[in-house]
């Protein structure tokens, strides 16, 4: 994976590309959760459970079939996220479908189950940018650590955040009155 934290950068900044009257803030922090959650499967290590298992890390959770599956979850609770229950289900899909998609652009580990339940396949794209990151804390806070985060900054965070002040410097622009 890339840091848990990394994944959250792909909802935020489409979240506030949107802005908000699209996209509320409760919709927004559940995007960040969608994109964060399909590495709880890592208990799978503690569980016992193999890497390569259709239920190991990287396994169903990292599927477009969970995607969609919490996204259904999402349209059930869009009153509560205060949106429209398609605005709810994409959203929250597309969130947790760029986990496995983040996660097929690293450089480690075994690929996302994409297509799960249909195959078991790991699959990764053919270019692998970002390194990935260590699943120990001990083996994070090192040089390898370090190369990680900086792998993370310049292929995920600084297309966001570019994303995002593009999207709030227009959104300022249609705003403000012409001058003159
Ligand atoms: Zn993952």
């Amino acid at each position: 994976m890339p840091t848990i934290i990394t994944h959250a950068a792909i909802p935020l900044a489409i979240g506030v590309t949107l802005g908000p009257t699209r996209i509320s803030t409760r919709l927004l922090l559940a995007g960040m959760f969608a994109a964060m959650a399909p590495d709880m499967d890592v208990v799978a290590f503690k569980l016992g459970i193999a890497y390569a298992d259709q239920f190991g890390h990287r396994g169903a959770s990292h599927s477009i079939a969970f995607a969609l599956a919490l996204g259904g979850l999402a349209a059930l609770l869009a009153p509560w996220l205060r949106a429209k229950r398609w605005v709810a289900w994409a959203f929250i899909s597309t969130a947790c479908v760029s986990h496995p998609l983040l996660d097929m652009c690293t450089t480690g580990g075994l690929g996302a189950a994409l297509l799960w339940p249909f195959s078991d396949q790991r699959l990764f794209f053919s270019t692998q940018v970002i390194r990935v990151s260590p699943l120990t804390v001990q083996r994070f806070l090192s040089p390898a650590g370090l190369a990680v985060i900086k792998s993370e900054m310049m292929w995920v965070w600084l297309p966001c955040i570019a994303l995002m002040l593009a999207a709030l410097a227009a959104r300022r622009a249609a705003r403000t009155p012409a001058a003159g």
